[in-house]
């Protein structure tokens, strides 16, 4: 089995290292693609206006100055020869990717790209306690996913269908379980706007995030972590909301 591997946080992010030996444990045939530089809420964004620069690391290993769908694509269109990957792997993602994070997500967007070039694809995503980043708990995921993605690749994933596998911030053993969920939706604005002022008085703006905890509804993403399980939520490509098509076609006929 050929596995690509690549992330949003860059090719010297320690969760790459995570999802390498996550994915030497599964082959021996393993390509790394990663960006050069820190991509988190790059989401599914291309690079247009400027061109890609590419950088053997190593053997199988190469560092591209773009996002993580520059990535996908680069690797399997021109850096790997001969057949293409039969798993993208993204991951693992420094911090959590739940709910409106999805969007949002470099590494999510990774998988999103690997499933419209036609591969199984799969994002990963460690949660840990926001400010205690030293304490992130890496070994979790990796001990946990090289069992989960064996059941879930053989299991065979859909045409269009990605899978967004995010780990809780808890011991390997005292994860309660894996379960099967769907998107779910932050209950709190969580976005704010902070104003600083640069060395000349003028003022600059970072944007930030409140940590607050929602009260996320059963069987979502956000749930299972709070609950201590591993979630999985497969996500497909057609973001058209069926139930609305019938709505807004009435608006039209009248
Ligand atoms: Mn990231």
């Amino acid at each position: 089995m050929r596995i690509l591997i690549t992330n949003d946080d860059g090719i010297h992010a320690p969760g790459l290292k995570t999802l390498e030996n996550i994915a030497r444990s599964l082959s021996d045939d393993v390509w790394v693609v990663a960006p050069e530089t820190d991509q988190s809420g790059a989401a599914h964004s291309l690079s247009l206006n400027d061109p890609l620069r590419k950088r053997r690391v190593a053997p199988q290993r190469y560092a591209v100055k773009g996002t993580p769908t520059d990535c996908v694509i680069m690797a399997v269109r021109h850096i790997i020869p001969g057949p293409p990957p039969d798993l993208v792997l993204s991951g693992v993602n420094r911090g959590s990717n739940l709910a409106d994070d999805v969007t949002y997500s470099g590494t999510v967007a990774g998988a999103i790209e690997g499933t419209l070039l036609g591969i199984a694809s799969m994002a990963l995503s460690q949660n840990y306690t926001f400010g205690e980043e030293a304490k992130l708990r890496w070994h979790t995921a990796e001990s946990l996913a090289p069992d989960l993605i064996r059941r879930l690749f053989e299991a065979g994933l859909p045409p269009n269908v990605m899978l967004n596998i995010n780990f809780p911030d808890l011991e390997p053993g005292e994860v309660k379980g894996t379960v099967i969920t769907r998107q779910g939706k932050r209950d709190q604005g969580l976005m704010t706007i902070r104003e600083h002022k640069d060395g000349r008085s003028i003022p600059y703006y970072w944007i930030g995030f409140e940590r607050k905890l929602s009260k996320p509804a059963e069987g979502t993403d956000l749930w299972a972590l709070y609950e201590g399980l591993v979630s999985v939520t497969p996500l497909g490509t057609d973001l058209t909301h069926k139930e609305s098509c019938e709505r807004f076609a009435r608006v039209l006929e009248v």
